[in-house]
């Protein structure tokens, strides 16, 4: 039915916390714009420390976070301070280059769980000037008994809030069981659909939660079935025309770009102090 899977990487991005790496993947750099996805737990924070991402650096990208369970505590170098909760979108545009720290607060639940995601900008953007959104509630639309909610781009006739530099959507999906739900899509765009859990049924096809189903541009819709209800995260977004370096942290369309952007970071100049963050500060990597 022209769905093809790419199989999630599971990596650990610090200590005891393992994440599902649905892109890059094998075969499949990009998804539009989207050039990184993550997704992470249910963790079970317990008497540990949660998430404990230090201050780190970015550069020509802008960072998506998405949560379906739990919180996160934002902080950049512009002294952006933000909480983020279930169904609620903090987006950071990287720009020329911010640094900032995600980390579990100190008053939290019992686990966390969601998505981070990187939308590559296009070159006439790559230099834009650092930026930080909060948005508390996004557009949502009910299909039968299913839940879309609209985090980035446009679908359907809602819009969410969420400033992007190339065409893109991203779509939270809860499907209600045994019910099928059709899903209207920009044939001008290719899409992914990630299932977080159950069992989606595409045609004859059940798009098991791991691997990232792609579907290429030419769809008007998909119909999407959970015979017990499954969770689903969907991106998409008009194929990109260049092939940007992915490096760390770094997105960028050439090499001394990201080795200058490394450079900085480690001599302390350009992103800024990230302050009231209690995880370390992250070093580079080597560049070789
Ligand atoms: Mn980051």
């Amino acid at each position: 039915m022209g769905v093809e899977p790419y199989p999630l990487r599971e990596t650990e991005i610090q200590p005891r916390l393992r994440v599902r790496r649905a892109l890059p993947a094998s075969g499949r750099r990009l998804v539009g714009p989207w050039c990184f996805l993550d997704h992470f737990g249910p963790l079970e924070i317990g008497a540990g420390r949660g998430i404990q991402l230090g201050p780190h650096p970015h550069i020509g990208l802008q960072t998506v976070t998405w949560l379906f369970q739990g919180e996160i505590l934002h902080r950049d170098s512009l002294g952006s301070e933000q909480l983020i909760r279930p169904r609620q979108l903090n987006i950071m545009t990287a720009g020329r280059g911010i640094a900032h720290s995600e980390e579990t607060p100190a008053h939290h639940g019992d686990t966390v769980h969601g998505l981070q995601m990187w939308l590559a900008l296009p070159r006439e953007h790559a230099a834009a000037s650092p930026a930080f959104d909060h948005f508390d509630a996004l557009p949502t639309r009910e299909v039968g008994g299913s839940q879309v909610t609209v985090a980035v781009g446009r679908w359907c006739d809602k819009e969410s809030p969420a400033p992007v530099y190339s065409p893109a959507v991203a779509l939270e999906i809860r499907l209600d069981a045994g019910e099928p739900c059709p899903l209207p899509l920009d044939p001008d765009y290719e899409h992914a659909l990630l299932p977080l859990h159950g069992d989606v049924r595409f045609h004859d096809v059940t798009l098991t939660p791991g691997a990232l189903w792609y579907f290429d541009r030419g769809r008007r819709w998909i119909e999407l079935y959970a015979p017990t209800g499954a969770l689903a995260f969907l991106v998409g977004g008009e194929r990109f025309a260049e092939r940007p370096i992915l490096w760390w942290n770094f997105v960028a369309s050439d090499l001394p770009t990201i080795r200058r952007a490394r450079e900085d970071w480690e001599h302390g100049r350009r992103f800024g102090a990230v302050n009231g963050a209690s995880a370390a500060r992250v070093a580079a990597p080597p560049l070789r």
